[in-house]
């Protein structure tokens, strides 16, 4: 019971589960989830806690912690798939793929957990060559409220189902037990370029009349199609230093010295513009040595995150080359508070979009996800509840100008408490064909027991009925002869 509080991701909760469990088995989970069901008790699944919108918790909530008992992971020699539990974060089955020399899709973000990663797309280093996490899962081992277990996948009887996991979420439908999904041969190193850029050229300002890196290169939509999809990166702006951070991920399955004479024209390009200020080049043993050195350890603190997705539309991307050039105004920063986090106030870009995020199938992942050039977003961080009316307004007013720049987002980077981020238009923001999840949604959740802020079925009155009214897993009483008559 001190869980909630000390817990990371748990210290924006404005309410706390009324009981936290760490299910060491499938029959616990089922113990579980029949209780709840009787009794009519909202239940969720949980793994790292890193959500943003804060879904896994909740006034009255049994919160399901899958990170002690479902960590088993286990690869197929003969199909190449890796199945691993839903307690697994991606650190986890990186670093056991690694051994083998392969990689599976999935998050940048050492400590997330693929169970709730891909319950919106799930997108890193290799999605711009192969798709999203969602795109790249082969089964599920589901748990419905009525205690049955299903293995799901993508033709079998129960393929609705596997669909709207992978794209309406987990926590709307049941418990996530465990994931099969596909991998592919890891190169020999990765390799990461941390590149800073000015903002304009070298002794040069706005005034000078002379095109921003933004629109001679990060939001050119004709310059990024020239950037082959084995070349992804996080963009991180850094208003204060007035430069801006490249992390260039090189994933191309090909000798160290290739990479980098590739890598090195990119940079050729922007030092003759006179854009380029300085770059390190790094070479991990492979994607799990860079997500662990690079993962912060903990789950995210008091913040406000909002993103969108914008199209491959070169009208959107001047709109966002203007928007980034305001920013670097100085006019956004947050007050600085005592704590280092305190105050801290970036926005970034994520540039994961190619063939493979265009091709993918995952029919409920956000539209935006296959069409988008690149995820903009920004995030405002802070500790003290006491702060929230000074610093959220900064947040608000950002997001205000990011909006119409595209119109749908990442639900998995945005977060809604308080009164601020509220998202009327959820069901196409974060989804393609609500109908089709709320179909599912009745089907296999028929009393609606498995609600998540803005998932499936929040829109629709809760818990309308209990496991005694519907289904039950408990064996019909066995059939008695009928009374003999006496004559
Ligand atoms: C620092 C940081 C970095 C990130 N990096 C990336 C990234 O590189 N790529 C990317 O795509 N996303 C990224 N994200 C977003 C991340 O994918 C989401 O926050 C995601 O929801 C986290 O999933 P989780 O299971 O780890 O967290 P949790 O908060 O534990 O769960 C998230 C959601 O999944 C549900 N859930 C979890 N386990 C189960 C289960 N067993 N059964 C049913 N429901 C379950 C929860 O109820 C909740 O709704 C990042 C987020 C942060 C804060």
């Amino acid at each position: 019971m001190t869980y909630a509080t000390d817990t990371p991701g748990n210290t924006l909760k404005p309410s706390a589960p009324g009981l936290i469990v760490f299910p060491m088995t499938e029959g616990d989970v089922r113990k579980i989830v029949t209780f709840a069901a009787k009794y009519r008790i909202r239940v969720v699944g949980k793994c790292s806690g890193h959500d943003q919108l804060q879904r896994s918790n909740g006034y009255g909530v049994i919160q399901l912690v899958t990170t002690k008992g479902f960590k088993n992971i286990s690869y197929n020699e003969t199909d190449h798939t890796i199945t691993f539990g839903a307690g697994n974060a991606h650190a986890d089955t990186y670093a056991f793929l690694a051994e083998k020399k392969r990689f599976a899709v999935g998050g940048t973000w050492a400590y997330v957990c693929p169970a709730g990663c891909l319950s919106n797309g799930c997108y890193g280093f290799f999605t711009k060559e192969f798709g999203t996490g969602a795109d790249n899962v082969v089964g599920l081992r589901f748990m419905l409220f009525n205690g049955t277990t299903l293995n799901l996948d993508a033709t079998g009887p129960h393929r609705d189902l596997f669909w709207a996991i992978l794209g309406g979420g987990a926590s709307s439908y049941g418990v996530l037990l465990g994931i099969t999904a596909k991998t592919y041969e890891a190169p020999d190193q990765f390799i990461i370029m941390k590149v800073f850029l000015s903002v304009w050229p070298t002794n040069m300002t706005k005034d000078d009349g002379v095109p921003s890196v933004f629109t001679r290169f990060l939001t050119n939509l004709t310059w990024y199609q020239t950037v082959p999809d084995h070349i992804s990166w996080q963009l991180d702006h850094k208003p204060a230093d007035m430069n801006m951070l490249l992390q260039i991920s090189y994933t191309g399955r090909t000798t160290v010295e290739v990479a980098t004479e590739e890598l090195s024209a990119l940079i050729a390009e922007w030092t003759e513009a006179g854009y380029y200020q300085i770059h390190g080049v790094e070479g991990y043993s492979d994607v799990a040595d860079f997500a662990v050195k690079n993962s912060g350890p903990g789950a995210p603190i008091r913040r406000v995150s909002q993103s969108i997705y914008v199209d491959a539309n070169q009208e959107a991307l001047d709109k966002v080359a203007a928007l980034w050039e305001m920013l670097y105004s100085g006019n956004f920063e947050s007050p600085v508070g005592s704590d280092p986090f305190d105050g801290a106030f970036f926005f970034w870009a994520q540039y994961r979009y190619g063939s493979g995020s265009y091709a993918g199938k995952a029919p409920h992942v956000a539209r935006g996800m296959r069409t988008a050039m690149m995820e903009i977003a920004h995030e405002n961080v802070w500790m003290k509840q006491a702060d929230d009316m000074d610093r959220a307004p900064i947040s608000n007013m950002v997001k205000e100008l990011m909006e119409p720049l595209g119109n749908s987002s990442y639900q998995n980077h945005c977060s809604s408490w308080a009164s601020y981020n509220v998202y009327d238009d959820y069901k196409t923001r974060f989804y393609q064909n609500w109908e089709g999840l709320t179909a599912v949604k009745k089907k296999y959740d028929p009393c609606n027991l498995y609600v998540v802020q803005y998932g499936p079925g929040w829109d629709l009155p809760k818990a309308t009925c209990g496991l005694s009214s519907t289904t039950s897993t408990k064996r019909p009483p066995p059939k008695r002869p009928p009374p003999r008559r006496h004559a």
